[in-house]
């Protein structure tokens, strides 16, 4: 336990707190139910003198079951952020590993909502797991990506035009392989589609998207150790926030930034 907290990359429990509490409230702490300033603290705990309700620091954010001391919940965080994988962070923080899977699913839940809608040069492809399909599409030359997971069934024409209706803008080119689901395509969605085939070894169109399944597939292994199919949808949504938005990974404070805001619901 003690050699997480000689690692300069983690802050004291006091800079952690300070952090938190800037991030959320700003300057002077506000009550999260009626944004009184009127508040008066108690040790830990804060009470509003306008609606009489009590808070604490994190009491309406999603941290609001943290139980971990904070260093040890940055620290995993921390770990979360550089892609440390599963089991070298339980060696880091001597945390159960169901406790450090937890901690990585509810980070990647945090994620803010990303949409991409692909234009210009859009290539499309499907991979295979276990009981699993995925189908995406990447913009040319970009880091944009868009994604649909299919569950104990193959993808058909039918989810590659509603892929394209919601992904797709109209008037973009669609480049695909020659399967059999894209046969068709460019005259249900307004795009001017082309294909390889790869029988004939051409692999041009497809080249960029067969190149960030393989780097997916090494994402997950490697966090994770195995793929999970039933989390395939868990396990795309990060694999694709850390390729188009990697700045949000830099470190736990600009995750934070991000992803943390108090929730005023309770
Ligand atoms: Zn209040």
């Amino acid at each position: 336990m003690e050699a997480m907290y000689t690692l300069k990359q983690i802050p004291s429990e006091v800079q952690i707190r300070k952090f938190l509490r800037r991030t959320l409230f700003g300057k002077n702490v506000f009550c999260p139910l009626c944004r009184s300033r009127k508040v008066a603290r108690y040790e830990s705990r804060f009470r509003c003198l306008a609606c009489r309700r009590r808070f604490s620091l994190l009491s309406h954010t999603w941290l609001s079951n943290l139980k971990l001391p904070l260093q040890v919940w940055w620290t995993l965080l921390w770990c979360w952020t550089i892609r440390e994988p599963v089991l070298q962070a339980q060696e880091l923080t001597h945390l159960p590993e169901r406790t450090i899977r937890r901690w990585y699913a509810t980070f990647r839940e945090h994620l803010p909502r990303e949409e991409h809608v692909l234009e210009r040069i859009v290539q499309m492809d499907e991979a295979y797991f276990k009981k699993a399909a995925l189908v995406m599409a990447k913009q040319k030359g970009t880091r944009k990506l868009a994604y649909t997971v299919m569950h104990n069934r193959f993808p058909n024409k039918t989810d590659v035009m509603d892929f394209l209706f919601e992904k797709v803008k109209p008037g973009s080119e669609l480049w695909t392989d020659g399967g059999s689901i894209y046969i068709g395509a460019g005259k249900r969605w307004p795009v001017t589609h082309s294909r390889d085939i790869h029988s004939k070894f051409e692999f041009e169109h497809t080249s960029e998207i067969e190149g960030v399944f393989g780097v997916y597939r090494t994402f997950v292994r490697r966090m994770y150790h195995h793929h999970w199919s039933e989390n395939l949808d868990q396990y795309v949504r990060e694999f694709c926030f850390r390729f188009s938005s990697p700045e949000l990974f830099g470190n736990p404070r600009t995750y934070l930034l991000k992803s943390l805001m108090l929730v005023p619901t309770r």
